[in-house]
């Protein structure tokens, strides 16, 4: 049974399980944020959307031997998780080049990848989560080199199975973002959510955006596309 609220996000709220000292339940709003929640909006049915699409995946990668915080969908907009600590470092994996990479680096829009690109970000809204480097994710969280590493190679190993998915679903994985968290033995494990709030999608031959990028640039009907993606998802995995 539902417990008390513990923590509220821009995207989530997380709940104690009664009974369950080590399980969470996460609670799935419908609220979308960008720029650091200087913009926001809420979208009835966005909560439900994520939540079915993130536990699909956490649900996936489970079967491929990937392992995460995920336990089970529980409602419309809940889903029970293990109890982590997050890891104050925000994984992102590039396959083609968008967004801040772009800006940055100066690299064309739209450049494909031979080999994945993996960066770190400092997860602290303060400083706008800044990139850094692994000796400034060692300094800032005290994560070890090795499991830096793990943390690295998780997520290209998260990448090989969410390309392939997608692709099944003529969608391009452009990038996107994990969060990793210790859980009570301090085991690290894949955490928070994976849904296009966190993914760039790209529909193949179209390059239509499939993602949280038709909110923050205004360009489509987010709850359509978001539905979007479910249907295909739920017509296609699991094979
Ligand atoms: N991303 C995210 N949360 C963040 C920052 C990035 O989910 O706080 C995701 C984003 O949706 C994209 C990928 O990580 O799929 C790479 O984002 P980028 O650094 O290009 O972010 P931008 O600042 O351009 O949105």
């Amino acid at each position: 049974m539902k417990g008390a609220l513990l923590y509220e996000g821009k995207a989530k709220k997380v709940y104690s399980m009664l009974g369950e000292e080590y399980q969470l339940i996460l609670e799935y709003k419908d609220d979308a944020t960008a720029f650091n929640g200087k913009k926001h909006r809420i979208f009835p049915g966005k909560g439900q959307l994520n939540n079915k699409i993130s536990a699909h995946i956490f649900e996936y990668l489970h079967d491929q031997g990937i392992p995460s915080h995920f336990i089970q969908q529980l409602s419309a907009t809940e889903q029970l998780v293990h109890q982590t600590h997050i890891i104050p470092i925000e994984v992102v994996v590039r396959n083609v080049a968008t967004g801040s990479l772009t800006k940055r680096l100066g690299i064309t829009d739209g450049r494909s990848f031979e080999n994945p690109l993996v960066e770190l970000y400092y997860k602290k809204d303060e400083l706008n989560d800044p990139l850094i480097n692994d000796d400034h994710a060692k300094l800032l969280t005290g994560i070890q080199e090795k499991e830096l590493s793990f943390l690295k190679e998780q997520a290209l190993l998260v990448n090989e199975q969410l390309h392939a998915l997608f692709k099944k679903m003529d969608i391009t994985l452009v990038d996107f973002k994990l969060e990793f968290g210790r859980l009570h033995d301090r085991t690290i494990v894949l955490s928070d959510e994976i849904s296009p709030d966190t993914c760039r999608l790209w529909e193949k031959g179209t390059n239509r955006k499939m993602d949280k990028d038709v909110f923050r640039q205004d360009t489509g009907d987010l709850l359509e596309v978001y539905e979007a993606i479910w249907q295909r998802l739920k017509e296609d995995i699991h094979v």
